[in-house]
């Protein structure tokens, strides 16, 4: 569905976003003090941070390789030359009374994010520019019934302000694009995109207009931080401004707050627009100049990036879709299959992957390993099952020593003993019966005991096919290969 229907007819609705995403550094962009998160309010605060007179600013080169690093991973263009500029505004959180920031000529230009749309295809989200600034303090007022307390130790850390153009039509472009950008982002290692700790944030800009007719005015949701939240924040706006223009109203173009308790968005102040920040070149810093050889060396070092790695995984290892991307989204996930794949793909076939174990692979990780992590309530980087141990394990059932539902026992104990796969198989006598005296004689003794059960088989109950299936197995504890099993069973009961 392409537009929404309401009684005075069609509204299509566009969104573009302002992403914070805060520079992995170990220092701010333009002090040395620490980045670290959680500490004790205010320690990690240098004289610039908390601008005494007369300090002055020096640039983190490792935060412009940082950020340069992430405008060729968006497919953006890095300018060689960029400036910093003064925005002036008062803040209790922002000391020097003004943010150094970038304001017409940023650091990186264009660049765009492919999202998947629902129709199964790909779509480009485009991106107007990043520009690198300084991130504010925080206000904290929950602490003391009449005071503020103020703590700087965010002031100052680097934040790239990812700026989209107005591209996305609806909330699931806008949560796929999220989705997107953070995972790319962490594949960078370049921001951490953690929502939650506030190291990537979202400004959304929503208007809403008649199909074929220029652009709505927009409202700035500022600060929200949870895709959930910007989707019902966007859900909630959408809403808001179609009554207000089919009642005849006119939107006002103004900054909004989501509240996350009560789902809606409240005025927070009037827009202000550029002038009013009285932006001017920034005289503490000269013009950011690049030589192209640092941008090529940055380029070498760029990974492999999701899109490309769930093309790859598709392409060469038959995955599916959605096994691809399952296991693509976050980049531990992706090293953690990619590592089990190479420790045990040498054993087969030293040139090629063997696309039957690559599958296997992923379903054992997708289904049965993240069942364990979640009943865990653990991540893939705390899990008791090693990404070799687990390799290991799939080749155990694709090389037939052992099967599909033992081979779930054995997952659970190697998490427990932290024992690998082969050993427990061994210790504990796992291994698959393959022989087909020892199937047929199992067999032969289920049969036997279910004479009557055979007779009514043989008058057409083709159910009772898997109970003697299940009878024999219990008699093999489990360990008869299933597929074996069941041809001799059907030998047997054609006799
Ligand atoms: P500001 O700092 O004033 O918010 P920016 O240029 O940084 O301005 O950001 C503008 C944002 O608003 C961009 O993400 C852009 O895509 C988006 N935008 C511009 N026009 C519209 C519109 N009519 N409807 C929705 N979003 C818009
Ligand atoms: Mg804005």
């Amino acid at each position: 569905m392409k537009y929404l229907q309401t009684a005075t007819g069609e509204w299509e609705v566009v969104i573009g976003l302002e992403v914070h995403a805060q520079v992995i550094s170990n220092a701010k962009l333009f002090s040395d003090a620490s980045t670290k998160f959680g500490v004790a309010p205010n320690e990690n605060v240098s004289f610039v941070d908390a601008a005494l007179p007369g300090v002055l600013p020096t640039i983190n080169s490792f935060c412009i390789d940082q950020t340069i690093k992430t405008g060729i991973g968006l497919n953006g263009t890095i300018n060689l030359v960029s400036h910093f500029d003064r925005k002036n505004y008062f803040y209790a959180d922002l000391p020097q009374g003004y943010q150094i920031s970038q304001y017409d000529n940023p650091i990186i230009s264009n660049g765009y994010v492919e999202i998947e749309t629902e129709d199964g295809g790909y779509k480009k989200i485009n991106l107007e520019r990043i520009h690198l600034e300084q991130d504010a303090g925080k206000s904290i007022h929950d602490q003391h019934p009449t005071q503020s307390y103020i703590d700087l130790n965010r002031c100052g850390i680097g934040l790239m302000e990812i700026v989209t153009k107005p591209d996305m039509r609806n909330a699931a472009e806008v949560s796929a694009f999220l989705h997107q950008l953070r995972s790319i982002l962490r594949y960078l290692k370049t921001c951490d995109g953690n929502m939650d700790e506030g190291s990537m944030r979202a400004d959304v800009n929503v208007s809403v207009h008649r199909p074929e007719t220029p652009y709505g005015t927009r409202v700035e949701i500022k600060n929200v931080n949870s895709i959930k939240f910007i989707v019902s924040a966007i859900d909630f706006e959408v809403n808001r401004q179609i009554e207000i223009l089919d009642s005849g109203g006119v939107i006002d173009q103004e900054t909004r707050l989501f509240d996350a308790a009560s789902g809606k968005t409240f005025v927070m102040r009037s827009k202000e627009d550029a002038q009013d920040y009285r932006y001017f070149p920034e005289p503490d810093l000269p013009p950011l100049r690049l030589q192209q050889s640092r941008i090529d060396a940055i380029r070498a070092t760029i990974p492999e990036l999701p899109r490309a790695k769930v093309q790859r995984f598709q392409r060469e290892l038959g995955l599916s879709f959605y096994d691809a991307t399952t296991i693509v989204a976050e980049v531990e996930i992706a090293d953690f299959y990619e590592k089990a794949l190479v420790a045990n793909s040498n054993d087969i076939n030293p040139d090629a992957v063997d696309e039957d174990f690559a599958k296997l692979l992923a379903n054992w990780l997708v289904v049965e390993l993240f069942s364990l992590l979640n009943r865990n309530g653990n991540s893939i980087s705390e899990s008791k099952v090693s990404a070799e141990n687990l390799g290991e394990l799939v080749m155990l059932i694709k090389t037939d020593v052992i099967s599909g539902k033992i081979a779930k026992d054995v997952l659970t104990i190697i998490w427990e003993t932290g024992k690998n796969p082969a050993t427990i198989v061994e210790e504990q006598g796992l291994r698959q019966i393959t022989s087909v005296e020892a199937i047929e004689s199992a067999l032969r003794e289920a049969l036997s005991e279910h004479i009557d059960k055979v007779a009514e088989y043989k008058n057409g109950k083709d159910k009772l096919f898997g109970f003697f299936v299940g009878q024999a197995m219990k008699k093999t504890e489990g360990k008869a290969n299933p597929q074996m099993l069941n041809d001799i069973l059907k030998k047997l009961l054609s006799e």
